[in-house]
């Protein structure tokens, strides 16, 4: 079975993918959220010419050939568009099978426990309290991720004392019993990040999030090796290369690969490997609603290493209008604290044909 036709389906913020092999049959995929129309653009000139007319099936070595065609462009971009590929031929496969992608690599559906991820810095203390209560009463999630700091902040943080004020407050508001987690995104230097790491110490987080410059390993290790909390990160790292090295001087203590940064869930399941020989648990990022998080919810389950929850984003409209309306039905409801994969084929889920109308739509296919 080849590859006859790649479509893509896009805006700015989201893309999908749908793949036609010769026989007819269809998968569905993603590409990386975010700038997803100039991914797409990529999709087609950079992914989908190496890619029809290949095994739709085995498809590892087309990645890999994709890769040394494309050798100079490394980097971001043509991950995201990879990603695509790599989820459209997943679900192509469990279709056909009649099995769920968990199952195609080695695991089963099962419950998935979340964490409640806020994405807001703009929120006060009090107010983030409050929602995160509220959904532990409403939703049973135990356990949070709140922010710290500033995005890239250079040790400023959003306002004035909010990082000193929002950790002891939203903690203890929490109570025991709670699994507690803060991202610093980049914001800190060592000296700063382990201040800060005291405090959450002593407040009882024990996850922080790439807590320095993301590209500079030496000072996240330096960071870690000063705490006894979990150190972590490696969201927006694609390459190997800095997987390997990441990994290899041991500069965090949980390995957060995104599967749609990363280019897919074959390299994703690779960087999984590579943190489970290094003794690290697997906590993705997947910090939107799109198909980012069930594809994280099929890989944990199929992982030896997953860490202990899912990351499921709790914001709304408000803060992702984009995520309107993506889906068919809701892959992500939650029931005391935990998502369920379902045993569909595929991802299990529809994309909204009223979504893909308003999309901007391109067609590659064999001539
Ligand atoms: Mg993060």
């Amino acid at each position: 079975m080849i590859i006859r036709k790649l479509e893509t389906f896009a805006n700015e913020f989201v893309g999908f993918v749908r793949v036609t092999a010769d026989t007819g049959d269809q998968g569905w995929g993603q590409l990386s959220t975010y700038n997803a129309d100039i991914t797409a653009e990529i999709f087609h000139r950079q992914v989908a010419r190496h890619a029809l007319g290949t095994d739709a099936i085995d498809f590892g070595p087309t990645l890999e050939r994709i890769n040394e065609k494309e050798h100079k462009f490394p980097g971001s971009y043509l991950r995201r568009a990879t990603t695509g590929l790599d989820t459209a031929l997943l679900d192509l496969r469990g279709k056909l099978e009649g099995k769920p992608v968990v199952s195609l690599l080695g695991g089963r559906p099962k419950k998935i426990r979340a964490y409640a991820s806020s994405m807001k810095r703009d929120i006060t203390p009090e107010d983030e309290a409050r929602r995160f209560l509220k959904l532990r009463d409403e939703k049973g999630f135990t356990a949070f991720k709140w922010r710290v700091g500033a995005e890239c902040g250079r040790d400023v943080d959003e306002w004035p004392g909010r990082t000193e004020k929002i950790v002891p407050l939203v903690s203890r508001a929490l109570g025991d019993g709670i699994d507690k987690l803060v991202d610093g995104n980049s914001g800190y230097s060592p000296k700063r990040a382990i201040e800060v790491g005291r405090l959450l110490e002593d407040e009882g987080i024990g996850h922080f999030e790439e807590p320095c410059p993301y590209w500079e390993f030496a000072q996240t290790k330096e960071v870690r090796d000063a705490l006894s909390l979990d150190v972590t990160g490696g969201e927006q790292d694609c390459e190997f290369t800095a997987w390997e090295r990441m990994i290899e001087m041991g500069a965090v203590d949980i390995i957060q690969p995104d599967v749609m940064y990363l280019g897919g869930m074959l390299r994703t399941l690779h960087v999984a490997r590579l943190g489970a020989q290094a003794g690290l648990p697997c906590t993705p990022h997947s910090a939107n609603l799109s198909l980012v998080t069930l594809c994280t919810m099929h890989l944990l389950a199929a992982i030896d290493n997953p860490g202990k929850y899912l990351e499921l984003s709790i914001e709304g409209l408000d803060y992702y209008p984009w995520q309107d309306g993506l889906f068919v039905e809701d892959p992500y409801k939650v029931v005391d604290g935990h998502v369920e994969i379902s045993d569909r084929p595929g991802w299990g889920v529809e994309v909204n044909p009223q979504w893909l109308d308003r999309a901007q739509h391109k067609v590659s296919e064999l001539g």
